[in-house]
């Protein structure tokens, strides 16, 4: 991996993508060059920002972002929905779960629908689900 990124931070990361896998019930992307990308985009993070902002999004102002928890790694779709966008956490064959999500969102047009194989496991903001949706309408209207 780069050496642009501190060894401490991408294993903290590695550390921490192991132990969310197991209490989640997912599992890292199969292709482990997208797992790598992933994981080096949120150590960088963490060395620039001091927080694993999310690296699959562009941020007008990443500074003023992580005053926010909202794409901090694990995020807000990821705490609520149990999607990750950057598939990194997935099912066993490489898919996000889309089966929480709101049907018109992006990721279960991509994706279709992906059951989610644990669902006793993880979405410990399950309950902010319909303050979530109020905001990613006003969003997109
Ligand atoms: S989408 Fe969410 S859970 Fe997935 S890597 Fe980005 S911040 Fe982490």
């Amino acid at each position: 991996m780069s050496k642009e990124v501190s060894q401490e931070s991408i294993q903290k990361i590695e550390n921490f993508v192991a132990k969310y896998c197991n209490k989640t019930g997912t599992t890292t992307h199969p292709d482990q060059a997208i797992t790598e990308a992933v994981v080096l985009g949120l150590a960088r993070h963490r060395d620039t920002l001091g927080k694993p902002l999310c690296p699959c999004r562009f941020y007008p102002d990443k500074a003023e972002e992580i005053q926010h928890r909202t794409w901090i790694c694990a995020c807000d779709d990821m705490q609520i929905y149990k999607y990750c966008h950057c598939l990194l956490f997935v099912t066993q064959e490489g898919l996000p779960i889309t089966e929480y999500l709101p049907e018109d969102h992006d990721g279960r047009k991509t994706y279709g629908l992906v059951q989610d194989p644990t669902p006793e496991l993880g979405r410990p903001l399950r309950h902010k689900a319909d303050e979530r949706e109020e905001e990613r309408k006003q969003r997109l209207s």
